[in-house]
C-alpha cells in the first residue's frame, strides 16, 4: 500500500527559492563550488522553513514588557539525518533553521553500473525513536538509497513521523518511494523533473550535487 501522505513540490509556482535553484542548475553558475555549497544551504533554510509549519506545537505565554502574548512552542523532537556527502550543506541549511533539531549521517555509495547498487557504509545516528525524522538528500534520482536509508533507520528505532526533503526529484524515485517505504512519509521537494537519464541521472536535474559541491571523486 503507497505510504506516501502528502507530495509538497515547494517551488512549483515560483519563490524566494526560484534564484538558488536557477544557480544550482545553471551549468555555468554551478562551477562555482563554494557558491553551490552557500545555496544548497540556503535552499535547506527555506526549505525547514516551509517543514516547520507542518510540526506540531503547544500554546506558551510568553510575558512581554506590556503583557502576555500567546506563542507557540515546539512540541517534538526533530532529527535531522543528512545523507552523506551530497547532503551536507543542504542539511546545515535545515539545521540553522532548527537549531535545537539532533543531526544523524549515513555515508551513502552509489556505484554505477548497469543497476544501482547502494552501499551506506556510515551510520551515525541519535535516538530517533518517537521523535521526527527528516531526511535530506539533494537529489531523489532512483530512490534506492533512500529506501535504504529508511529501512536501515527503522532497525534502530521507530520515529513518529518521518519527512523526506530534497532539491530535485525524478518521477521514478518518487513512484519507487512509495512503493517500497513501509511507513508513513511526507514528501517535500523544490522541484518534480521530467525523468533519469540511462546513467540515473535527473534529467533536467543539475548534474552530480556532491561533486559540484565537493569536487570529482577518484
Ligand atoms: N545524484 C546526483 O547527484 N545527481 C543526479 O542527477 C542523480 C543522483
Amino acid at each position: 500500500m503507497p505510504n506516501m501522505q502528502h507530495l509538497h513540490i515547494l517551488n512549483e509556482k515560483g519563490s524566494a527559492i526560484t534564484p538558488l535553484l536557477i544557480a544550482l542548475r545553471d551549468k555555468t553558475l554551478q562551477q562555482d563550488a563554494s557558491r553551490f555549497r552557500e545555496n544548497l544551504k540556503k535552499v535547506g533554510r527555506l526549505m525547514a522553513f516551509e517543514l516547520s509549519k507542518s510540526f506540531d506545537f503547544r500554546k506558551e505565554d510568553v510575558t512581554t514588557p506590556l503583557g502576555v502574548a500567546m506563542e507557540w512552542q515546539l512540541n517534538e523532537k526533530v532529527v535531522v539525518i543528512s545523507i552523506l556527502r551530497a547532503a551536507s550543506s543542504m542539511a546545515e541549511g535545515f539545521t540553522d533553521t532548527l537549531p535545537e533539531a539532533e543531526i544523524g549521517m549515513i555515508g551513502a555509495m552509489r556505484k554505477e553500473g548497469n543497476e544501482v547498487d547502494i552501499d551506506l557504509s556510515y551510520i551515525a545516528i541519535p535516538d530517533i525513536s518517537n521523535k521526527r525524522v527528516i531526511i535530506v538528500d539533494p537529489m531523489l534520482a532512483t530512490g534506492k538509497s533512500m529506501v535504504k536509508t529508511v529501512d536501515t533507520l527503522l532497525q534502530k528505532g521507530t520515529p513518529a513521523k518521518v519527512d523526506i526533503a530534497c532539491l530535485v526529484a525524478a518521477p521514478e524515485g518518487i513512484d519507487y518511494l512509495n512503493q517500497n517505504i513501509s511507513i508513513q512519509f511526507e514528501l517535500w521537494t523544490c522541484a518534480k523533473d521530467k525523468c533519469l537519464n540511462d546513467q540515473f541521472y535527473i534529467v533536467p536535474g543539475l548534474g552530480d550535487a556532491g561533486d559540484l559541491a565537493f569536487g570529482r571523486k577518484k
